[in-house]
């Protein structure tokens, strides 16, 4: 343990930090650990159970035990058990927040604004369970006619990263819960105590024994590939790496799993010459220093029109240069660390690439010394298409900004990718707007605007960014099977 004190101490002490299974909270079956660290110091927060093979296997054993009389509990008790979460969280919000921000380093305003989103995908989806429907039509030659029902899915594996690790589980755990389907979810080793006081929250709120079952490990892929080919599974969702998402659905065809897969972006952020400037600034300060850019949805590449980039390049570097860094716990903090010491060496080797492929540090640019994994907010100007920044995610607080001078030079250069999760435009031109929003090769687009995350919307990517969606009235339907019964008269 650490040498927390005060409400920092408490908030950890208080998590639970076993596994979860059947209802109950049990040390994992070889009696090991893995330990959480905080990333603002390197310094152990705590150690979490972690789970083997078996326990693994005894996850999913009690999903599948549970899965016939959840999916035969009402659609509104389901609900209310989503609503009844929705308030406890919203009522623990500041100790969740802290919680959050010790595990994942992110500033204490931004966990909180991740509890809030977080929270919100449970009041939607408890809105969504008492609307599941089904149709039914006379088929075209009148003799008999069709109706379809939908059923849940059935047991799912659901696993998430750790840049919002409470929000990538709300937004998997609401519609399962609606759609009346069980689960294991596996939260990422880095961040688990937000899981573990979000599984007491669902168990307070009264969800069933068996529904939902936690499950740690450091041999995550020793655990989870028995999961995803065991017969009785039948739904595989991952939020994550594209790299790991494309060795999941390998693993996944066996069974011929529905799969969800949320993966990697590389979002441009375009600002046409017609932008107003200063909101796009606004703008990208959302879309690049949320979440310390630690985010699949982070402007990544900075495509702007060459009549508004010098004066969009300076404002950009005043605002994030003059962001304040520390230790995320107190109130003042702006940027927090990066989440471990791998994840600072790829930005840095980024930005060292880019400045030797002949770009411009307008702010930032050089590793702190010191504790924790911090690193400053960098903007670069005349950055080269072929540096590395172009065609790999970041996921750091780097803004890199390239030029274009016609609509369809910056549309190409934005579609450069093999990813396709969001884009951001700027433009005040009505048209300018549709033509683009149709050019752009992503499941997601943000007009005037540097966030699109919202759960009441359809989230998700196309290409490399993977295939599924998250929220929205689509966000159940990932979680539904229909069924086709066809009667003759
Ligand atoms: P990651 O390395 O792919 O890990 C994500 C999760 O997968 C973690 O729980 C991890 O467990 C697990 N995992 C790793 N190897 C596995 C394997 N062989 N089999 C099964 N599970 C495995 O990704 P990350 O670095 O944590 O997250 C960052 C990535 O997530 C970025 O690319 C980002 O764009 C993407 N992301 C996408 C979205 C979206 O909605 N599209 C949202 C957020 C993040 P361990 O913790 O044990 O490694």
């Amino acid at each position: 343990m650490s040498d927390l004190q005060g409400r920092e101490a408490s908030v950890v002490e208080g998590v639970n930090k076993q596994l979860f299974i059947g209802g109950s909270w049990r040390d994992a079956a070889a009696g090991k650990t893995l330990k959480v660290e905080d990333p603002s110091t390197g310094q152990m927060l705590c150690a979490v159970a972690d789970g083997s093979v078996a326990d693994g296997k005894a996850a999913l054993d009690a999903a599948v035990a549970a899965q016939e009389s959840w999916a035969a509990t009402p659609p509104r008790e389901r609900g209310e058990i989503l609503r009844g979460a929705f308030e406890i969280i919203t009522e623990r919000a500041d100790d969740l927040a802290l919680l959050m921000t010790l595990e994942m380093g992110k500033p204490l305003k931004e966990s909180k604004a991740e509890i809030a989103y977080a929270s919100e995908f449970f009041r939607w989806f408890a809105e969504e369970a008492v609307r599941i429907s089904g149709r039914y039509s006379v088929a075209p030659n009148g003799a008999t006619r069709l109706m379809t029902m939908k059923q849940p899915v059935g047991p799912c594996l659901m696993i998430t990263p750790w840049n919002f690790p409470m929000a990538m589980g709300t937004r998997k755990i609401g519609p399962a819960v609606a759609a009346g389907c069980t689960m294991v979810i596996k939260p990422a080793a880095l961040t688990p105590l937000s899981m573990f006081a979000l599984t007491d929250i669902l168990t307070e709120a009264g969800l069933p024994a068996g529904v939902l079952n936690v499950v740690t490990t450091s041999s995550t892929g020793e655990v989870m590939e028995p999961l995803i080919r065991d017969p009785r599974l039948r739904k595989l969702t991952f939020t994550g790496s594209t790299e790991v998402g494309r060795r999941l659905v390998e693993q996944s065809a066996e069974g011929l799993l529905r799969v969800s897969m949320e993966l990697g972006g590389n979002a441009p952020f375009l600002v046409f010459g017609d932008a107003d400037v200063d909101r796009a600034v606004d703008g990208a300060m959302l879309a690049k220093m949320r979440n310390i850019g630690e985010a699949c949805t982070a402007a990544n590449r900075f495509i702007v029109h060459e009549s508004v980039a010098e004066e969009f390049a300076a404002k950009l570097a005043d605002r994030m240069g003059g962001m304040k860094s520390g230790r995320g716990v107190a109130e003042d903090v702006e940027v927090g660390p990066l989440v471990e010491a791998k994840q600072r060496d790829k930005v840095a080797e980024l930005v060292d690439d880019a400045v030797d492929a002949g770009a411009t540090v307008l702010t930032g640019g050089e590793r702190p010394s010191g504790a924790g994994y911090f690193y400053p907010p960098t903007v670069l100007t005349e950055v080269p298409t072929s540096a590395r920044v172009f065609s790999e995610e970041v996921f750091g607080p780097v803004a890199p900004i390239f030029t274009f001078s016609s609509d369809e030079e910056g549309l190409a250069m934005a579609n450069d990718t093999e990813f396709g999760l969001v884009a951001y435009a700027y433009t005040t031109d009505f048209s300018r707007a549709i033509k683009v929003s149709e050019g752009l090769q992503t499941g997601m687009v943000g007009i005037n605007q540097g966030v699109v995350s919202n759960p009441a919307a359809p989230f998700g990517g196309v290409k490399a960014s993977g295939f599924g969606r998250e929220g929205g009235a689509e966000g159940i339907e990932e979680y539904l099977e229909t069924k086709y019964v066809g009667l003759a008269l």
